[in-house]
């Protein structure tokens, strides 16, 4: 029994033994199968990211070859064309179905309880009439970084508070009757270290210590300018074409018209997106030309690097501003890294990171229950009042209305108006220059895929207005901005004018004279350190014109530097009158200018005689660049290069003609557009003009209705 016990056990032993190792042996099969199957899995996965690792590479390091595609697009042949400016009608209806009214942000019933002027912050008067014995306590907001803020000391108090370690303030307030109120306020706090003396020495408190030294040694030299300076104040808007400002900022663009402004016709963006407006508009460079920023490259520095004009003007001893809202999409913090210095003296975008921590729960598009672009405004319009003996320089630039919303920024007309007005009746535009403007045009899918659409995009709202004294001061400069109005220009010929407008100031009376001509090189002086190892080719150092400097009317778009697929400029084709393809179109074309002449005329025809054509003296066919309407999208996520494979539909095209009309042998010009799918031709009288002095052929109608003088032969 124990044998056979012993060897029933053994046999259970050999068995489990067998079994064991057959399991053992199955196991390892499974296992170096699973070995296998891992180190196969995972060679696949390393070489797939060593691909996709190289592709980035490919893609990402070469910054000088991405120049290179762009700068060779630039240069071909089709871009070469003197500009020829689109017009794009206000009242498209292809545009206008888009456009509807929108009511007043509405944050709320109520008021929150404190607010601050300058740097006093207090209960608003409405507050404590209705509520007893409030005590607050207020906690600095303290920039830590562009992402990140701390907290100061909270002090309780029943008196106003003082800003001073900050311009933000996060406050709980209670009153006797058991009511509580919490939230932030804003204002301009006191310290900012100043200048030594008003527009006199440089503001060191935002400068490297290199540049202090030279700064320091800046101010030994003969030329410190003694003459007061003029304030810069830039309110920008986040998408918004020309056309766009005029549909949904009426009583904005009327009071600045009021104003004197002078609206750029011709500024075309130079690449897509927020940053491929700012960036060459604040530094005269393009990203691709300035150091690396992008979060998503190693070894990326911050935007500290790049040299804001903000910084020019600071080392003449201006106080600087810089405001975006929408901390999220920051234009330098989106794709870039940010600031890791505060960049200037003033910097709202604290309170709005901030904001969006505490009071992420306020209705849309406000911070508690105050709109989000009143705050800017009011911010801004602190800033300005806070150093009235100083010489300042801001920009705001806001986008929480227009950015995701081609209607919504219809909502701030009144505001920015009254913005306005209130500046103007503060004489804090007296020693200004003004200028509102906008990166680029909506883009929203559905405006975009229409061609006038695409072409707003292209042609973002940008104007200067300009005090009295600064035309009497420099009349030439004044004279020539004016003559621009119509050219074609771009964000770096905004960045010559900004360099230009401290170069006029800065320059002594000799030294103006002596330099007939203004050459934007001769501003990049030995001071601006970080600017040494900025290259750019030979093509990009001739495409900035500050505007107080004629710019030649053959300007095209390459010598602008604006790529074919942004350039709204037409190209145009000029017709043989007597090319069967184009003949019947042409006559069509003329014969639309005379009605729309004719029906003009016509309620006073017992005086204007009805005109007829007598020839065609040279037609031209314009069309958008090719490249305009293939343009789909970025290639690249940097929005760098394009990808061409789209194609916008073309309803009509545009025609201009001169021609003779009889009886009196008038020479009118007109652009007409020619519809693809009725095939007939409309003019709207605006677009034509009259090249020949009417002289005495319209006297008939001179007092009775003037503005006909152009189209009317009085038939006596
Ligand atoms: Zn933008």
């Amino acid at each position: 029994m124990r044998i056979r016990g012993q060897s029933f056990y053994r046999a259970i032993i050999v068995h489990a033994e067998l079994n064991w190792k057959s399991s053992e042996y199955f196991r390892m099969r499974i296992l170096r199968r699973g070995i296998v199957q891992k180190i196969a899995l995972t060679t696949c996965l390393l070489l797939l990211v060593i691909t996709l690792c190289m592709l980035n590479w490919e893609r990402d390091v070469d910054k000088s070859v991405k120049i290179k595609i762009i700068e060779r697009s630039i240069r071909s042949p089709m871009n070469q064309g003197e500009c020829r400016r689109p017009h794009l009608a206000l009242d498209n209806p292809d545009i206008m179905k888009f456009y509807k009214q929108v009511a007043k942000i509405n944050c709320g019933d109520g008021l929150d309880w404190i607010m601050c002027e300058k740097s006093i912050c207090f209960v608003r008067p409405e507050i404590s009439a209705s509520h007893d014995d409030i005590t607050c306590s207020y906690t600095d907001i303290i920039r830590k970084s562009d992402y990140k803020v701390r907290f100061g000391r909270t002090l309780k108090l029943k008196e106003p508070y003082v800003l001073q370690k900050s311009d933000f303030v996060k406050v709980v307030c209670h009153a006797s009757d058991g009511q509580s109120w919490f939230g932030m306020a804003f204002g301009i706090r006191d310290t900012v270290q100043r200048p030594l003396a008003a527009n006199f020495a440089p503001n060191l408190a935002v400068m490297p210590p290199e540049a202090v030294a030279q700064a320091h040694q800046q101010l030994q030299l003969q030329d410190v300018p003694t003459a007061a300076f003029y304030n810069v104040l830039m309110l920008g808007f986040d998408s918004l074409s020309r056309n766009a400002f005029l549909r949904k900022l009426p009583r904005t663009y009327s009071y600045l018209k009021q104003l004197g402004t002078v609206v750029l016709q011709g500024y075309n963006i130079v690449g897509d997106g927020t940053p491929q407006a700012l960036v060459p508009l604040l530094t005269g460079y393009t990203e691709l030309e300035l150091p690396e920023t992008r979060k998503r490259m190693s070894n990326s520095g911050s935007v500290d690097s790049y040299p804001m004009i903000w910084q020019d003007f600071a080392r003449l001893g201006y106080m600087t501003s810089f405001n975006e809202d929408l901390p999220n999409v920051g234009t330098f913090t989106y794709r870039m890294n940010g600031f890791e210095e505060q960049p200037v003296d003033h910097y709202l975008r604290t309170y709005y990171v901030q904001a969006q921590n505490m009071l992420s729960d306020s209705p849309p598009n406000c911070v508690g229950h105050q709109p989000d672009h009143m705050v800017m405004l009011e911010y801004t319009k602190n800033f300005m009042m806070k150093y009235r003996d100083s010489p300042r320089f801001v920009f705001s630039f806001h986008g929480g209305l227009s950015h995701d919303s081609i209607n919504l920024i219809g909502a701030a007309d009144d505001d920015v108006h009254d913005w306005l007005v209130a500046l103007k009746e503060k004489n804090l535009l007296d020693d200004t220059i003004l200028i509102v403007m906008a990166d680029h045009g909506n883009r929203f899918a559905e405006v975009r895929a229409t061609l006038q659409g695409k072409q707003e995009e292209r042609l973002p709202f940008f104007s200067f207005t300009f005090p009295e004294s600064f035309k009497k001061r420099f009349p030439k400069e004044y004279n020539n901005f004016v003559a621009n109005e119509q050219s074609l220009s771009t964000p770096f010929d905004i960045h010559a004018t900004l360099k230009h407008i401290i170069k006029l100031q800065t320059a002594s009376a000799e030294e103006l004279a002596a330099e007939s001509t203004y050459d934007s090189g001769t501003l990049d002086t030995k001071t601006e350190t970080n600017k040494a190892s900025i290259h750019i080719s030979k093509l990009a150092s001739g495409r900035a014109i500050s505007l107080f400097e004629p710019i030649p009317s053959n300007r095209s778009c390459a010598d602008a530097y604006i790529e074919p697929h942004w350039c709204a400029c037409l190209n145009w084709l000029p017709l043989q009158l007597n090319d069967t393809k184009y003949m019947g179109i042409i006559i069509k074309v003329a014969d639309s200018i005379i009605t729309s002449i004719n029906a003009a005329t016509e309620s006073r025809r017992e005086f204007c005689a009805q005109l007829t054509l007598k020839k065609v003296n040279w037609a031209l066919r314009l069309q958008p660049h090719k490249e305009l309407l293939q343009f789909k999208t970025n290639s690249d996520k940097d929005g760098f290069l394009a990808d061409m494979s789209g194609q916008t539909v073309v309803h009509e095209e545009m025609y201009q003609l001169q021609i003779v009309t009889q009886p009196g042998e008038a020479l009118y010009e007109a652009s007409v557009a020619y519809n693809l799918h009725t095939f007939s031709a409309t003019t709207k009288l605006t677009d034509i003009s009259r090249v020949n002095k009417y002289g005495d052929q319209a006297k008939c109608i001179y007092e009775r209705d003037p503005e006909l003088r152009k189209f009317c032969y009085c038939r006596d």
